[in-house]
């Protein structure tokens, strides 16, 4: 399904970039809920987690490393961060395309709302 994301990753309309290759971008929330907020997105359209597919394995581990290493040089590694993906309707996702947010910057609460 062509999301708002697809058209961030086409560059069909702009977004605040912080990070791409050949198999991930990652650009700032337009909404941030920290002080840090960015998203990273596979730029296979796989719209949820709970779609992935086996072949994905290496796609969804670049995804993580990629924000480990974004994290790091938003300097929020060592003070911490948090990753969320929220996935479906209970779940509070809004965009159908895979996205993982990295959030820091600040104490996070937990349990989430
Ligand atoms: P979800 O609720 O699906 O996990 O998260 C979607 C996120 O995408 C939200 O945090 C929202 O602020 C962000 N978002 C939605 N549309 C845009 C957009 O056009 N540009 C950017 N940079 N972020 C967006």
């Amino acid at each position: 399904m062509a999301t708002i994301f697809s058209k961030i990753i086409n560059k069909e309309i702009p977004a605040d970039i912080v990070y791409e290759d050949d198999r991930c971008l990652a650009f700032k929330d337009i909404s941030p809920q920290a002080p840090t907020h960015i998203l990273i997105i596979p730029k296979k359209a796989i719209e949820r987690v709970a779609l992935a597919q086996t072949e994905d394995e290496g796609l969804l581990g670049h995804l993580l490393l990629t924000a480990a290493q974004i994290a790091k040089k938003a300097g929020i590694s060592e003070t911490g961060f948090r990753l969320v993906i929220n996935n479906g309707k209970n779940g509070g996702e809004a965009v159908p395309h895979l996205h993982v947010h990295l959030l820091g910057g600040r104490a996070l609460t937990w349990p989430p709302g």
